[in-house]
């Protein structure tokens, strides 16, 4: 059997060596930490459980189609809902919006309340789509960096497109004149934070977010997001693959002649061959600490890097009926918390605050009276900022923001606490600077400048997950392995 390795068991890593193990390869995953997952994690503290880091799920077709490509029935490792209520918003001057997934509904209350009408949205969701039709076979699901890539029929049909992907305005301008309610702007401009992005400076293609949630909807695993992680590791195990959990790898081993080949890596000073190997590390460390000999490509490991983020888990003594699983509670005034992260560095004294409670849905996440809060906000990646004064000055600012907008004080409910910020995100997970998505795309040339999932220096090497094409989150770093899964022979 061919043998192939794979560095990180991030939900990536896991994914592509699923695909070589189904084609054929005997398969080891070599990861640094304990456990695998990477920022798919969990923690579990003082009787709550918490998805340490995602906790939105869409597409996912893109996770059953692992199960089922290696002959099994998805349902059988892993169950999940679709969710009748996207998220709930709640703003300084009183509005409140209960997202439903029913769109009529949901474009219905926007009418009721505010200036906005249910056309506007209408309009806005069906531009959504037409992005998502025009850009989802090019810059999503193929590489963009081989020729044969453009010489399907569907790529050229989606070239022909190009002009109504709305590259060329930013995403904030494009929903100025999609909505006369500016409330109802700030609500679809969110969704450039979906990638670790500035709407006010991201093209207005990233309007194609929304249609993930509202046309394929929005999904949460019956046991957290945790559990797509277990998952995985199930079947990945019972195809055969080996997890090697505590091992660090060094380096990547190629030949030395002038077409190098790859030949394995270097894990605790012993090397390990094979005939493929992919990194599933951020490319950033990859080139910086694996591949050390080897010409970097600058232009792509010098772009800007996607926000971070600052997070506290809080067990909550209480039950707070007017939230729901997903619940954003909005600054009033955006472009000024958007300047803070991007062009300052810092945190707003005002920032936009989620709030997921997965116990909403699965109640043994928290005990019987209580509620687990995952409570986050955007916050720029680390360039070194003072960030215990950053943190001490957020979590006053987010708890009197909480208080203030639920009418409740609720400081005294929390009961234990952990904190996750940009640089334990980068110790832990392996992300340069804590970046959550990778690059950022506040650029209409982002895509072109994320690197492929291949080296084009040595051969039989690949790269996947959140920091290379097609970008970060769960549903385009699975990609990332298909597109990985369609390159090897
Ligand atoms: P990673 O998770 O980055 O894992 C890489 C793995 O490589 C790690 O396990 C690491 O330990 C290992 N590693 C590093 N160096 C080495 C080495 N030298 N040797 C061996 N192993 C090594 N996405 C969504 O879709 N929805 C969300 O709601 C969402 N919210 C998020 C919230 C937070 C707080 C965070 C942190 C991320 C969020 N994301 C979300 C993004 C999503 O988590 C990531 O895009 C995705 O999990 C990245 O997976 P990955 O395959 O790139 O691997």
């Amino acid at each position: 059997k061919p043998k192939a390795i794979v560095i990180g068991a991030g939900i990536a890593g896991i994914a592509s060596a699923i695909r070589l193990s189904v084609k054929g390869y005997e398969v080891d995953i070599f990861e640094a930490n304990s456990k695998p997952g990477g920022k798919l994690a969990e923690i579990k503290m003082n009787g709550f459980r918490f998805d340490a880091g995602p906790s939105l799920f869409t597409m996912p077709q893109y996770v059953d189609e692992l199960f089922k490509l290696a002959g099994k029935n998805p349902e059988d490792y892993f169950e999940y809902q679709k969710l009748k209520e996207i998220c709930r918003y709640f703003y300084e001057d009183g509005l409140r919006l209960n997202a439903s997934a029913d769109l009529d509904k949901f474009a219905k209350e926007i009418e009721e309340k505010t200036d906005s009408t249910a056309k506007e949205v209408e309009r806005y969701l069906n531009k959504s789509q037409t992005i998502y039709e025009a850009t989802h076979r090019v810059f999503l699901e193929r590489s963009l960096h081989k020729i044969k890539s453009y010489l399907h029929w569907d790529t050229l049909k989606s070239i022909f497109r190009f002009g109504q992907i709305d590259a060329f305005r930013t995403q904030a301008k494009a929903n100025r004149s999609f909505f006369k309610d500016d409330r109802i702007a700030q609500l679809f401009n969110r969704y450039a934070t979906y990638n670790g992005s500035d709407p006010y400076q991201a093209p207005a293609t990233l309007n194609i977010i929304p249609h993930f949630e509202y046309h394929y909807g929005a999904f949460l695993p019956k046991n957290g997001m945790y559990s797509i992680v277990a998952a995985l590791v199930k079947l990945a195990e019972e195809l055969g693959i080996r997890f090697h959990y505590n091992q660090k790898v060094e380096e990547i081993i190629y030949s030395n002649e002038r077409k190098p080949e790859v030949q394995g890596v270097k894990v605790n000073d012993k090397i390990y061959k094979a005939d493929v190997v992919v990194s599933n590390l951020d490319i950033w460390f990859t080139y910086k600490n694996l591949l050390k000999n080897i010409a970097q490509p600058k232009k792509l490991l010098n772009q800007e890097r996607s926000s971070s983020a600052l997070i506290f888990y809080w067990g909550m003594d209480g039950n707070y009926s007017d939230m729901g699983l997903h619940n954003i509670f909005f600054t009033e005034d955006y472009q000024k918390e958007f300047n803070a992260i991007w062009k300052d560095k810092t945190i707003s004294s005002d920032p936009t605050v989620y709030i997921n409670i997965s116990a909403k849905h699965i109640r043994g996440d928290a005990p019987a009276g209580s509620e687990n809060w995952f409570v986050m906000i955007n916050v720029p990646a680390n360039n070194g900022q003072n960030w215990d004064v950053l943190i001490k000055e957020a979590r006053t600012n987010i708890i009197k923001k909480i208080s203030r907008l639920l009418n409740r004080n609720i400081e005294k409910d929390i009961i234990c606490e952990q904190i996750l910020d940009p640089r334990s995100i980068e110790s832990k997970t392996g992300s340069y600077q804590g970046a959550l998505y990778g690059n950022s795309s506040n650029n209409q040339f982002s895509a072109f400048l994320r690197h492929p999932n291949f080296s084009s220096k040595i051969k039989n090497l690949f790269f996947c997950g959140g920091s290379v094409h097609p970008g970060g989150g769960i549903p385009l770093a699975l990609l990332s392995a298909k597109i990985i899964d369609d390159e090897i022979h």
